[in-house]
């Protein structure tokens, strides 16, 4: 092997990986997919995906396999498209993440993190977006997971304006949340450049179609944009210029 001398001056490119925690196969792409694309165009982006999605509505006429598994192809392929490396599953019940398997999940999660050293990590903000349990459930314990992770640097918890959640409200099965201001949000991502990748990944989702075609004729009605709070150990101000720049497409420093 042959050590090139570095160039005086010269900056070294670091890929940086991005470790996106989920409760079900499609909160990737119906959530923050765009964002997704757009950070795996030059840097490492990984899924974590607690449940494969058992107790969603099932759109399939015939049933041969178990929802479970449709859902979980679902996502590889969704994930294919928006350029994720690896989707990785952590195998509970749809609908039962919950206190009682807390540090079981929290030490499923750091064990794949640590293979995987991440040092951003992407997850639904503290009330689950739609409030299901399991996204709740799920962006505690990533956030206490995070807390601990040695490298992990910034957290990224994805999130919806208040007019949003307004839309969302109407004849929703549970109760949603309020969204938040403008001014509470640290992370605006565009994603009309990427919004066909997003759309073909939402498409893989065939047993949900029931909601991509509501999903989809909401997103008519707002700007194409994800939206993100940003908390980071050190440094605030450097991460969020450097997301920006990832995720404004410039070059990245
Ligand atoms: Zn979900």
């Amino acid at each position: 092997m042959v050590n090139l001398p570095r160039m005086k001056g010269a900056k070294i490119k670091k890929r940086l990986a991005l470790a996106a925690i989920f409760a079900h196969p499609d909160d990737e792409a119906f959530g923050p997919g765009g964002t997704l694309a757009r950070f795996a165009k030059k840097n490492d982006v990984y899924i974590l995906c607690a449940t494969k999605g058992q107790a969603g509505k099932d759109s399939r006429s015939a049933q041969k396999r178990t929802l479970g598994d449709v859902r979980a192809d679902e996502l590889r392929r969704s994930a294919k498209i928006l350029g994720v490396k690896k989707v990785f599953f952590l195998d509970y019940e749809d609908g039962m993440l919950s206190n009682s398997i807390y540090h079981e999940l929290a030490g499923r999660i750091a064990r794949i993190l640590k293979k995987i050293t991440p040092e951003i990590i992407l997850t639904f903000e503290p009330r689950g977006i739609s409030g299901h349990i399991d996204h709740i459930a799920v962006s505690m314990i990533s956030s206490f997971v995070y807390e601990r992770m040695r490298g992990a640097e910034v957290i990224l918890y994805h999130c919806i304006t208040k007019e949003r959640a307004e839309a969302q409200k109407k004849g929703y099965f549970i109760y949603i949340p309020p969204g938040y201001r403008r001014d509470e949000i640290d992370l605006v991502v565009h994603t009309k450049d990427v919004w066909d990748v997003k759309v073909r990944a939402m498409r893989e989702h065939t047993s949900q179609a029931h909601d991509i075609l509501r999903i989809l004729k909401r997103a008519e009605k707002f700007p194409k944009e994800e939206y993100f709070l940003l908390r980071a150990k050190h440094d605030t101000k450097k991460w969020l210029h450097k997301l920006r720049t990832i995720l404004d497409g410039k070059k990245q420093k």
